[in-house]
């Protein structure tokens, strides 16, 4: 540790938050100390105890304090639609436009071969299981227009062409490359209302 620096333990903590080099970690470090200490205990406590508490949905894997979401335990929505994203943020972004209200399955990620990420990896039999089990008749995939995305709306299309219900993919009035999770929530909500047939 560097002893000229006594907020040095805590500076290299936060430049592990994403964004946050060394300038704005040293900013973020004499924040944290100029909080009051039971400001700064709480913090932390929420911060332990929410990574310790968060598990994933046993149905749709978002992330959820029980075995169940707050979508999936919700009867109130569609159970004929399925959403499909790629990350649990995914969902987050969808929400706030409030224009969908069927369930959601998150994938874990997208297909890049180059990163190794191959289909197995993917929760993509936890889908064709559901696809089976529950009344979905139509698919939405809410994927980012990137190459990982498009490679995985192609793959998923070929597994489920057999599928018999519809399938739907955002139209995108974003950039190719963009992050819905950065997406105006009008974009958004566009994007999901005007969704195109795959
Ligand atoms: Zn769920």
């Amino acid at each position: 540790m560097d002893e000229q620096n006594p907020l040095q333990a805590l500076i290299t903590q936060l430049t592990k938050l994403p964004g946050v080099g060394q300038k704005s970690a040293q900013r973020l470090a004499f924040f944290f100390l100029s909080l009051p200490k039971p400001d700064v205990t709480q913090f932390a406590k929420v911060l332990t105890h929410t990574r310790d508490n968060i598990q994933y949905c046993k149905h749709c894997f978002n992330i959820s304090l029980s075995e169940a979401c707050f979508i999936c335990s919700d009867p109130r929505r569609d159970p004929h639609q399925l959403c499909v994203v790629a990350e649990p943020k995914d969902i987050f972004a969808i929400e706030r436009t409030l224009a969908f209200k069927g369930k959601y399955h998150v994938l874990g990620g997208l297909l890049s071969p180059i990163d190794g990420i191959h289909p197995e990896l993917l929760r993509i039999p936890e889908l064709v299981r559901r696809l089976k089990s529950e009344a979905i008749t139509e698919l939405v995939l809410a994927i980012n227009p990137t190459i990982e995305g498009d490679a995985t709306i192609l793959y998923l299309t070929q597994v489920l062409q057999e599928w018999p219900i519809s399938k739907t993919k955002l139209a995108y009035g974003l950039p190719v490359g963009a992050d819905m999770d950065y997406a105006d929530d009008m974009t958004l909500r566009k994007a999901l209302s005007g969704r195109t047939p795959l």
